[in-house]
């Protein structure tokens, strides 16, 4: 299925790892041109040649930068001539008590995962709703609907967001071609996932490795989701053809979550 987005410009934020790399490596490999951003320029420059290998690729720009900062905003739309799609991400806050949370800590996960969405939405829906084509697709987490306990920043910021979303999807920008869905992604095998099994496994003195084992057969696709399948959704949530899906929470996880809906 041709997507229809080749030659389009797409902003994929947080995207030199994981879910972020998979959208842009879909988008990519779509004839879309891409810009990337994360701050750590090794690992940018590494996937920005990737994404250039890839067949079919449009242009392919890498801006190293922080994107919870008003700067690396500036940056990464800069680098980007137009903005026809774009893909919001960003690192997710740490784990912790809620007791233990300062004023500080709330204002950082906001900024990360909240406040930098809605500036990026802010500063390109207008443009997107004028040339009449505009997708946009913020990376969330399953945690919006089935909270994490020990993750409530996560919880809060994103939900945050998700509510401000769900409110401009059905806005005016609906009619202009111009639709906002986010993904919730469940349990994806990346380095952020490592990295929280790895700090369980601490904790409980075991193996990241029986950490993995042990949250993979709770899943009843009994496996951990793969950046390029999450990817290959957001690049058909960012297609022509999905026009008519907007203002939508697509959870991603392999049938994790218990409900009916
Ligand atoms: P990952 O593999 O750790 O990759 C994170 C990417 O984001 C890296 O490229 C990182 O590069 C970049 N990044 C982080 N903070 C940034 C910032 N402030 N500005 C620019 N780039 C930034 O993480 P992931 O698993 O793909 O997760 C992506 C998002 O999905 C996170 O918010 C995560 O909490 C959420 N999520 C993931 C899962 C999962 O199973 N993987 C589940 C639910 C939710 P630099 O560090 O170099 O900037």
């Amino acid at each position: 299925m041709d997507l229809g987005i080749a030659g389009r410009w797409a902003l994929v934020c947080a995207a030199s790892k994981g879910l972020g790399l998979g959208c842009a490596q879909a988008l990519a490999s779509e004839g879309a041109n891409v810009t990337i951003v994360a701050r750590g320029e090794q690992a940018l420059q590494a996937a920005a040649a990737q994404l250039r290998a890839l067949p079919g690729a449009g242009q392919v720009r890498a801006v190293a930068a922080d994107i919870a900062t008003a700067e690396g905003r500036a940056a990464a739309l800069a680098a980007c001539p137009q903005v026809d799609i774009l893909v919001n991400n960003a690192g997710g806050p740490p784990p912790g008590d809620f007791r233990t949370w300062q004023r500080e800590d709330w204002l950082r996960a906001l900024d990360a995962n909240m406040l930098a969405p809605i500036a990026l939405i802010q500063a390109s829906v207008d443009a997107m709703a004028a040339r009449g084509f505009g997708r946009i697709v913020n990376i969330t987490s399953s945690a919006v609907k089935a909270p994490i306990d020990i993750l409530g920043l996560s919880n809060g910021a994103r939900s945050g967001l998700t509510g401000f979303v769900a409110g401009l999807a059905r806005s005016g920008i609906a009619a202009r071609n111009v639709t906002i869905n986010n993904l919730l992604p469940g349990q994806f095998y990346t380095d952020r996932l490592r990295g929280n099994f790895a700090a369980v496994a601490e904790r409980e003195g075991s193996s990241e490795q029986d950490v993995a084992a042990r949250k993979q057969a709770q899943i009843p696709a009994a496996r951990f989701g793969t950046p390029a399948e999450f990817g290959t959704a957001c690049a058909f949530l960012c297609g022509a053809q999905a026009g008519y899906i907007t203002g939508q929470n697509l959870l991603i996880d392999g049938g994790a979550y218990p409900g009916t809906f």
